[in-house]
């Protein structure tokens, strides 16, 4: 077993089970000062996966009235030689368990796990035969959840059916372990028939699934035996594994959100065409000054992020849409002045009991608004210039750095931005997108690429229509 390369970094070969084995059980010793020997050729649980799960069945338990929170008592529906949920369950959270195991050598493993742990008032492994019902296994008990982590393959072993790469790590385990027949939709239909003969003694029933295509099968099985589910993803590394959860109780699951993995969006790209740039030269300076001329038109939040010779970088943020209808949000914004100024010149003019002058008044403001209104509709930004419209906080450019500054500051892992510590301080904007103007070999690219927003992708590609058309708009006009 390898675990230093030749420069030295500790590293570990995912495809060596004994150092996977290791790995595990150095870490819930370190972490949870459990004792666990993986015995050979049985499954290898990786820590961070188990657990995920566990931490969200914690959340799930949250969701009920608190005097479900002391005394849980959870049902691992094969627990496998390292009965590892219980272990961890029962060290971390304090819960106690019911572990059932179908093998009669993993049986014996984990058994051994809890006497070595000193668990047995936490954990009772029971060995079941694979026959008997989850109603029989649990008899009269109560139980605040049921967890699984199902044999994800079917017997004839899709694992070398699917003409998949090989993995990338082993995890070893018996064919048992990790098939069953029908596979794991099989396996999970038969707890959720069995769910519904147990909904007044288990709150929360739960399963780990290993295919993303076995969600929707299973939780259409929970729907049409009348629960309420509720699903979630976790994600590890490379790996991917789905969680199902469903009750007959009234539990407010919809707290619980469905955590999904993003795709990254990719970036919209547009090559700022240089004919429009003839009498301003065709820099990334001039592009970037006219682009965030026009953001601040538009009132919207520009963070930058990097600025070099070469590139500029921002997350710009709105909480409202001031790019749709602009010519018609200021035709109506000067309507409304004139309007406004008619009725204070009427007053005025009542008040001065004087009906000519009135009219004349009310003539000129009239007239002079009407000549702003003629300006705008061919100007670019019109009276809200970024000086009148600095009604909210922005932080100005960056120092320029140098590339080199910032190649080293990237090599360091220091990107200064950190998207989901945005996400967390501010849910609720209308649109965050990362905008950047960058220098290619003959061209300057005006790119942005979509972070979120309660306007969805939509409202983002509607700023980069308005960029487009005022950015070339403007750089004719100058
Ligand atoms: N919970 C462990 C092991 C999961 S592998 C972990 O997450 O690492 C699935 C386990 O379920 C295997 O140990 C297998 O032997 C066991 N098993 C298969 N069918 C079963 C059944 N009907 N009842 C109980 N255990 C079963």
């Amino acid at each position: 077993m390898r675990i230093h390369t030749v420069s030295g970094k500790a590293t570990l070969d995912f495809k060596d089970q004994e150092a996977v084995a290791c790995l595990t059980s150095s870490l819930l010793f370190r972490d949870f000062q459990l004792r666990v020997h993986l015995p050979p050729g049985r499954l290898i649980p990786t820590l961070p996966l188990r657990l995920n799960y566990l931490l969200w069945i914690e959340d799930l338990i949250s969701l009920l009235p608190v005097e479900y929170h002391e005394n849980v008592c959870g049902v691992d529906i094969g627990t496998g030689a390292s009965c590892i949920y219980p272990l961890i369950g029962s060290k971390k959270f304090g819960w106690k368990f019911l572990a059932t195991e179908i093998d009669a050598e993993n049986f014996e493993y984990a058994r051994k796990q809890v006497q070595d742990n000193y668990l047995e008032d936490y954990i009772k492994v029971i060995k079941v035969n694979g026959v008997e019902s989850l109603r029989n296994i649990v008899g009269n008990q109560s139980f605040t959840f049921t967890m699984c982590n199902p044999p994800f393959y079917a017997e004839d072993n899709e694992k070398q059916k699917n003409n998949r790469p090989s993995p990338r790590h082993d995890y070893g385990g018996q064919e048992m372990e990790v098939a069953v027949e029908g596979g794991e939709v099989s396996f999970v239909k038969k707890i959720v028939e069995e769910s519904k003969f147990l909904r007044d003694q288990i709150l929360i029933f739960t399963t780990m699934l290993g295919h993303k295509v076995s969600v929707k099968p299973v939780k259409r099985l929970c729907e049409a035996a009348g629960a309420s589910v509720c699903t979630t993803e976790f994600c590890q590394g490379r790996t991917m594994r789905w969680g199902v959860a469903w009750t007959f109780r009234q539990i407010p699951f919809e707290k619980c959100l469905a955590v999904k993995r993003e795709k990254p969006k990719p970036p919209m790209t547009w090559v700022v065409p240089q004919i429009r740039f003839k009498e301003k030269a065709y820099t990334v300076k001039n592009i970037d000054a006219a682009t965030v001329n026009i953001l601040d038109s538009l009132k919207m939040m520009i963070e930058p992020i990097r600025s070099t010779k070469y590139s500029t970088m921002y997350i710009v943020k709105a909480n409202e849409n001031t790019w749709v209808h602009q010519r018609r949000r200021r035709r109506e914004e000067k309507r409304q002045k004139i309007g406004q100024q008619i009725e204070i010149s009427k007053q005025v003019s009542v008040e001065a009991n004087n009906y000519c002058e009135e009219t004349d008044t009310i003539k000129v403001s009239a007239e002079s608004n009407i000549c702003e209104v003629m300006d705008t509709e061919t100007g670019f930004c019109d009276s809200s210039s970024p000086a009148e419209s600095s009604n909210f906080q922005r932080k100005r450019y960056l120092e320029l750095e140098t590339v080199d500054e910032l190649d080293s500051k990237r090599i360091k892992g220091d990107d200064s931005f950190n998207y989901s510590d945005e996400l967390e301080l501010e849910p609720t904007h209308l649109v965050q997108f990362k905008l950047s103007v960058q220098k290619t070999r003959c061209d300057i690219v005006l790119s942005v690429t979509w972070i979120d927003g309660t306007g969805g992708i939509d409202a983002m590609n509607q700023v980069l229509v308005y960029l487009k058309r005022e950015l070339t708009k403007n750089s004719n006009k100058q």
